[in-house]
């Protein structure tokens, strides 16, 4: 269902009137996780400021440690609702567990499915009956060929509005927090007529590899970029490092302005 054999044309997905496919570079930027009304709201704020048409923010996060700030749940999609009721950008947040799809479905404009739980397939298949397009992050081990396979069972349920993120793979590097494979994004748009892009927020985990990652990616061919941009991140209560702030928004900008008109986007 998402090979490109059978299906020539690369397609688009809508999110709310926002298309994320091979006529556009769509920006999709804003807090790692919902900390605070504020927080959120200047977040997204910030966001729009440079050019992003979809907000993202977790309110339910997968943190490496039990002990790490798990997201505010409820509270924070209803945070999120808000947000998008001030500032007009449609959501996108993450879905954790298949128990919550409904709830989480019930705020978002697209749902989320991060690396960790790229191959939980309970949660693929949950969500690919949700009715709301979906953003599928590339497993941090996952092959290209497990990646597909991961968005199959998406697709499988019905669902063919899945947008493909890489967010880099496991490497022996530990300059960066992952590497980011550049190549996934003209090997994937052979393979399958899904939009893909990145995030080089969480493959490098650093805020001065943003901006470089973003070029490259626009640069590649990818159809959009999600970015972490946060108020204060020295206070922020998950990935500080990498959020982009309020200095780093007019590069930004220019970036998603000027890189696009450059590449070849047949
Ligand atoms: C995120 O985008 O908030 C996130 C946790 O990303 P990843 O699943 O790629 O680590």
């Amino acid at each position: 269902l998402v090979s490109r054999d059978n299906h020539p044309d690369r397609s688009t997905v809508t999110v709310q009137g926002v298309p994320i496919g091979p006529d556009t570079v769509t920006l999709i930027a804003g807090p790692c996780a919902v900390e605070t009304p504020q927080q959120t709201l200047e977040a997204a704020e910030m966001a729009k400021a440079a050019g992003a048409t979809l907000l993202r923010g977790g309110a339910f996060k997968p943190r490496t440690s039990p002990y790490a700030f798990q997201g505010l749940g409820e509270a924070g999609l209803r945070i999120l609702a808000d947000v998008r009721e001030k500032t007009g950008l449609p959501i996108v947040t993450e879905v954790v567990d298949a128990h919550d799809v409904a709830l989480v479905a019930s705020y978002a404009d697209m749902l989320q499915v991060g690396t960790r739980n790229a191959q939980n397939f309970a949660l693929l298949q949950a969500v690919g009956a949700a009715g709301k397009p979906v953003m599928l992050k590339r497993g941090m081990t996952a092959t290209i060929e497990e990646w597909l396979m991961a968005a199959e069972y998406i697709a499988q349920r019905g669902n063919l509005d899945i947008v493909l993120c890489e967010r880099g793979i496991r490497t022996y590097e530990t300059a960066t927090r992952n590497t980011l494979d550049i190549s996934a994004v003209p090997v994937v748009q052979r393979l399958s007529h899904l939009p893909v892009i990145i995030d080089p927020s969480h493959s490098g985990g650093r805020r001065d590899l943003v901006l470089p990652l973003s070029r490259a990616a626009i640069a590649v061919g990818a159809d959009g970029v999600i970015i972490d941009v946060h108020p204060h991140p020295e206070q922020a209560l998950c990935d500080g490092p990498q959020a982009l702030v309020d200095g780093d928004l007019d590069e930004l900008a220019q970036i998603m302005q000027e890189f696009p008109k450059l590449v070849s986007r047949t």
